[in-house]
């Protein structure tokens, strides 16, 4: 038999299930679930994901072909029961056809609704109807999308304006009304006989009056949908992959724009910005489809604590909000109630925060979608630990909840409380999406992404935004719109991004073409700061600074129970006690890598490390490196004491010397005068330090190799400020690590000159401390021969950012001019420097783990690359075995619970 392509749904009866995704899609595999569990849903059909793969391999014609019999069957299966006949001029039967992916990408592929509609048909649906304003709005509404989506009549930039909004203007105009359902039968008459011009003009053809020919044209579109811009842009963004496809969903249309006893709708079982358990969302009376997300009308709220706390918010009064912005409880209260009923049968069916979208046709409730919402970082956290609490879920199942990315979020700045309180407030919105975010003003995606890449924090403010702005909203600080509610497409979008969003802020009076928003009476310029806080609303004039941001009683109530499961460590890197107290507080133990060279760059220190490379002889060294001591040891003593009794690697001295002299002609003049030297020697030794390739050249252990007074200072500064610790009763775990190993005689001298350096400093002192002694691994043949080198070395640590750069032989300092293109070209799915390559790198990894294991058993080994605060790279030190990953201090938390995750779904 051939394979199935096409599912049916309807009349509670579904060929597919919720756990179908991947062949039906999200939102097909969702309304075949809600058919089961007894949610109304206008009946339909999916046709599966590998279709739109066989259509890029095989074009329209042939899987038009494919698809006929199965798609001509089902579409008798909907005509059965909506007892109406699809393209029939008395009794006509209106379809939508829909994408759906298998993650949600909301807004990012085309729809097209009241598809099967013609001249005859439109007079037909009159008659059946009753109702000549719907029928023909429907039909201006379908000509349009049509047009746009099927027929390439939508521009692809900016500057040209829709042709189909065009039209609508000028009979606005010409007719003197300013909203569009002020227009009369007559008017959507004249537009859909300008519409049909238009397209003529266009393609030079006629507007295609056969239903078939019309479902079949759109199907095939919403497969290019998958491929087009803007779509391909939000998979980058979110790690989906091309190969999957779009599945396309045929549904019999029910219609929100029959009248005052009609409506459509967007709502959540649960905030998705906060996270509170509140049932909220929008609707419009006598609106269809994408009116309430696109933000042409400003949408009212569906419960009346919503639109009580929107009215609050707009300084709306209690009496204008009953009688001009009621809510949907107080409007239709029966239907609201079954709204609820049903809101709640979804989120406990699928036990998470649902996102639904529904209509009502003259009294009626019909569902169109429910999926997983989208949710900042904090409601995602609070959400998992309140169905925890509800007991709806259990506790592997909260953690594996929140993606660790996520709680980069919660980490974020937010206004500092005396600056906002000193802060001029201009205006207010919507509270779209929580945050502070402060920056200059534009006005263009493209400009945002400009400006951003000229080094300038920006804020976006719009009009409205919309699928072709996302490029610009991901590098803006935050997004303020004037139109719009809190389901417009720049709410979801930038709650998706975890990115600061103000909508709705009606005071605006955006000037595009003078490039000015005026907000009662004042004016600001593109360039002008601005601030917004997307967890108020507020609008401010000018910079207001930010500080760091609280974590809740949630968060930390989360990464207790991250411990709970986890097996890993998660240590920190940090050079300063400041870094290693921000990482004791976020739950690091410990430290994996303390990089030394920076406390070399400050003040007087840069000179004696200067004086140090540029000597003459060792004796020189020695005397620049005795003024070094002092200071390297006060910078070990701060960081021990921040992170007293965890243990501390510190890495000995690792980059190229030539990074530390001076390259400039005042900085020499400096030097020659402060040595007593001449400038041409000074000039002479630089030149000599030049290296063409100083990734692979005197750097890591081969500068103690050569200059073994270097690390003889280094374990001196190490030491003596453990042991001086140690006077004041503070413990220390001390970890000395030789970088850039290769052969294991490396290793061997490096660790001779710390071990009786030590025995000289013990016995100077009368006193000793235990410490390690152990090796980066970061070069393949280290890894390679790990055996050998564990023989000597107490501990590994991978420091794979040296250790991808060797392995690929990409340099990471050149990479940029090539990366690009392999991404592009699929080359690299993803750039090795940010996630671990399991593959390649991981492989060297896990062999000199095992190697180094085989004869030493308890070789303590660890990470400490970027590598150590990615998720999915710390999943796999996880599988390995590892002891411990390290990462940045603000990464701890996801590295954290990317742990825990990892030693659950084992
Ligand atoms: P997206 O994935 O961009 O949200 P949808 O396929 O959900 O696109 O369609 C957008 C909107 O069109 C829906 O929210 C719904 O309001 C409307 N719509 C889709 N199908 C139907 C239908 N069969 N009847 C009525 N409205 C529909
Ligand atoms: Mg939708
Ligand atoms: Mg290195």
């Amino acid at each position: 038999m051939d394979k199935k392509r096409v599912y049916t749904f309807g009349n509670g009866q579904a060929e597919g299930r919720a756990d179908m995704k991947n062949l039906l899609g999200g939102k097909g595999a969702n309304l075949a679930e809600m058919n089961l569990i007894g949610v109304p849903v206008p009946p339909g059909f999916t046709i599966t994901t590998e279709v739109c793969t066989e259509y890029y391999e095989l074009g329209h014609n042939k899987v038009v072909a494919l698809l006929k019999k199965e798609v001509e069957q089902a579409i008798a299966h909907i005509e059965t029961l909506m007892r109406s006949k699809f393209g029939d001029v008395e009794n006509p039967l209106l379809v939508s056809v829909r994408s759906g992916a298998r993650a949600s990408m909301p807004g990012m592929m085309d729809t097209i609704l009241n598809l099967g509609l013609n001249d005859e048909v439109v007079e037909g649906l009159t008659r059946k109807t009753g109702n000549a304003r719907f029928a023909w709005d429907s039909y201006r509404r379908f000509v349009q999308m049509y047009g746009d989506v099927v027929l390439g009549m939508k521009p692809s930039n900016k500057e040209e304006i829709d042709p189909f909004e065009e039209i609508i203007e000028e009979v606005k105009h010409a007719k003197g009304v300013k909203l569009d359902n002020e227009l009369k039968v007559e008017d959507l008459k004249e537009l859909v006989a300008k519409f049909k011009a238009a397209v003529k003009e266009r393609t030079g053809k006629d507007f295609p009056a056969s239903a078939f020919e019309q479902l079949w044209g759109a199907v095939c579109a919403v497969f290019n949908s998958w491929m087009n811009e803007r779509a391909i842009l939000y998979r980058k963004m979110e790690g989906i992959p091309d190969e999957w496809g779009t599945a396309v969903t045929v549904q019999a249309m029910v219609f929100g724009n029959m009248g005052e006893t009609s409506a459509t709708g967007v709502c959540f079982s649960r905030d998705a910005g906060t996270g509170e358990d509140l049932f909220n969302g929008e609707y419009l009376i006598n609106a269809q489809g994408e009116d309430v997300v696109a933000g042409i009308r400003t949408p009212q709220q569906i419960t009346l604590i919503g639109s009580q706390r929107w009215a609050a918010l707009a300084g709306v009064s209690e009496e204008t909000r009953s009688k001009c912005y009621p809510s949907m409880e107080e409007a239709m209260p029966e239907i609201y109630a079954e709204l609820d009923r049903l809101q709640t049968k979804l989120e406990n069916h699928y036990r998470d925060m649902q996102d639904m979208e529904f209509t009502v046709q003259e009294g009626k409730l019909w569902f169109l979608q429910t999926r997983n919402g989208k949710r900042t970082g904090a409601a995602m956290v609070k959400i998992a630990m309140d169905l925890l609490h509800q007991g709806m879920i259990d506790e592997k199942t909260a953690i594996l909840r929140v993606e660790p990315n996520k709680l980069d979020e919660l980490l974020h700045p937010v206004f500092d409380k005396i600056a906002l309180s000193q802060a001029t407030v201009l205006t207010r919105g919507l509270p779209a999406s929580p945050g502070a975010a402060t920056g200059q003003i534009v006005f263009f995606a493209d400009d945002a992404a400009e400006w951003h890449a000229a080094g300038k924090k920006v804020v976006m403010v719009r009009l409205e935004t919309s699928p072709e702005d996302l490029a610009g909203m991901q590098v803006a600080q935050g997004i303020l719109t004037a139109r719009g509610g809190m389901t417009s497409h720049a709410a979801v979008v930038a709650r998706g991004m975890g990115k600061c969003c103000v909508s709705g802020a009606g005071a605006l009076n955006i000037d595009y073409k003078a490039r000015t928003v005026e907000i009662d009476g004042t004016v600001l310029k593109e360039g002008d700061f601005i601030s917004i806080n997307g967890s108020t609303g507020e609008v401010y004039q000018g910079k207001v600074e930010t500080r760091a941001a609280e974590l809740s009683g949630d968060f930390s109530e989360l990464m207790k129970l991250a411990d709970k499961y986890t097996k890993l460590q998660v240590r920190t890197n940090a050079d300063t006690p400041h870094d290693a107290a921000v990482a004791r507080n976020f739950g690091a133990v410990g430290i994996g890598l303390c990089r030394t060279e920076h406390m070399f760059f400050e003040g007087e220190k840069i000179k004696a490390m200067r004086e140090m490379i540029l000597a003459v002889d060792a004796e020189g060294r020695r005397k620049a490196l005795a003024k070094i001591l002092p200071y390297q040891q006060d910078d070990f003593k701060g960081i021990f004491k921040a992170m007293q009794g965890y243990p501390v690697t510190v890495r000995l001295l690792d980059p190229p010397l030539h990074e530390f002299v001076p390259h400039d002609l005042k900085g020499q003049e400096e030097m020659a005068e402060a040595m007593g030297v001449t400038l041409a020697y000074i000039q002479q030794r630089v030149e000599s330090l030049c290296e063409h390739n100083p990734m692979l050249g005197h750097r890591g252990c081969r500068l103690g190799n050569t200059y073994p007074e270097i690390t003889q200072m280094q374990t001196r500064a190490i030491l003596g400020a453990a042991l001086e610790l140690k006077k004041e009763g503070i413990t220390t775990i001390p970890e000395i690590m030789v970088p850039l190993t290769g052969i294991v005689y490396e290793f061997n001298e490096q660790e001779k000159v710390i071990r009786s350096e030590a025995e000289a400093l013990f016995a100077e002192k009368g006193t000793r401390i235990e410490f390690k002694v152990g090796t980066m691994i970061e070069i393949p043949r280290a890894a390679l021969t790990a055996n050998k080198i564990a023989a000597s070395a107490e501990f590994f640590s991978f420091g794979t950012n040296d250790l991808t750069q060797m392995t690929f032989g990409y340099s990471r300092d050149d990479i940029a001019s090539f990366l690009p293109v392999y991404l592009e070209k699929k080359i690299l799915k993803v750039d090795p420097f940010q996630v671990l390559d399991q593959n390649g790198v991981g492989q060297l990894v896990r062999m000199a783990t095992e190697k180094g294991r085989s004869v030493r058993p308890d070789l303590k080994c660890g990470i400490c690359g970027e590598h150590g605060g990615e998720p999915s790279s710390v999943k796999f030190c996880h599988k390995v075995g590892l002891n411990y990953v390290s990462c940045s201090p603000f990464r701890v938390p996801i590295a954290r619970l990317a742990a825990a995750q990892a030693a659950i779904e084992e």
